[in-house]
């Protein structure tokens, strides 16, 4: 009863003892959202708005921004989504927020850091997707980009509220962010964890550069003591913490995760059901034996080996 293949999936997000794991999409468009929903998707856990704003050479308008975003909302309509500000800065630069050459734009001022110099931007933005709430009917909650300290979560968790819009949350994607979760999580009602971004800070490692893959690999376990921390703090004050990298659509690392105490997973729509299926098929205990072991192992390699045995 441990295949990570393909398996049959009921649609509800759960282990086979019943703790319940939410099965989520990463969207970033109308077709990604009626994909995800088809795959099965129980709701959004990343909507990367960036695509309404990539060709745009003025900033759209609220309106503009309202209509994009309710297309998306739309198939998702009574289901929960988090919707990710605006994640822009020298390496996915806007035109017009005319972004200043930076040595090193990995580094620079992108995500939330945006928002501090222009914190127009963030609130027109806040506006339109508390319309979009209310013209789709899903169930918005708004979190930030590379979030690095609990003051900026906090700072930005008052702007979500002055708009209206009822669950404010960050992205736990800078080490600093995830040393740091407690206090996080004091300020903000949700995390969730950017493995992508997460892994490339954490070993100084260009997430783009084919010849530092392997530093990049989710599976390393100091990348996993990072979410082990963030796991231990989402228990410790009893809210949700979710991963939306790469590594939530891969089914074994999925049983990880969740023996890590995440409580969401967020994944492209090819993924869905066979992580549905993964985590169906093994206990809470046997996903939390998968995570002490990967834990303790020497290198990547050796932690998804580690894991397998937990749950094979
Ligand atoms: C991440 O960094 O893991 C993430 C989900 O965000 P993005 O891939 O958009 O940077
Ligand atoms: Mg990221």
């Amino acid at each position: 009863a441990s295949k990570t293949g393909p398996a049959e999936w009921d649609g509800s997000g759960r282990t086979a003892d019943g703790h319940p794991v939410k099965v989520l999409g990463n969207v970033g468009s109308p077709s990604d959202a009626r994909a995800a929903r088809d795959a099965g998707a129980e709701g959004v856990g990343l909507f990367r708005t960036e695509f309404c704003y990539l060709d745009a050479p003025a900033e759209p308008t609220v309106a503009e921004q309202r209509a994009a975003y309710a297309a998306v909302l739309r198939p998702f309509a009574g289901k929960p989504v988090i919707v990710r500000t605006l994640d822009a800065g020298a390496d996915k630069p806007l035109a017009f927020l005319a972004p200043e050459a930076e040595p090193n734009p990995a580094l620079g001022v992108r995500g939330v850091r945006v928002a501090f110099d222009r914190p127009g931007v963030l609130d027109r933005q806040l506006e339109a997707i508390a319309g979009a709430a209310a013209d789709s009917g899903a169930d918005v909650s708004v979190m930030a980009p590379m979030v690095a300290t609990a003051a900026e979560a906090a700072w930005f968790a008052e702007r979500v509220r002055a708009a209206g819009i009822g669950r404010a949350g960050v992205m736990i994607e800078v080490p600093a962010a995830a040393l740091a979760a407690r206090e996080i999580f004091d300020a903000v009602d949700f995390v969730s964890i950017g493995t992508n971004d997460l892994a490339q800070y954490t070993f100084a490692a260009d997430r783009q550069l084919g010849a530092v893959a392997a530093l990049n690999d989710p599976w390393q376990p100091t990348l996993l003591r990072l979410i082990a921390m963030v796991g231990e703090a989402a228990r410790a004050t009893g809210k949700p913490v979710g991963v939306c990298g790469e590594a939530a659509a891969d089914p074994l690392l999925a049983r990880v995760l969740t023996g890590l105490g995440v409580t969401s997973l967020s994944m492209n729509a090819a993924a869905i059901r066979a992580v549905g299926a993964s985590l169906a098929a093994v206990t809470r205990p046997q996903c939390e034996a998968a995570a002490r072991d990967a834990l303790a192992a020497a290198d990547a390699a050796a932690a998804r080996a580690a894991a397998s045995a937990a749950t094979g």
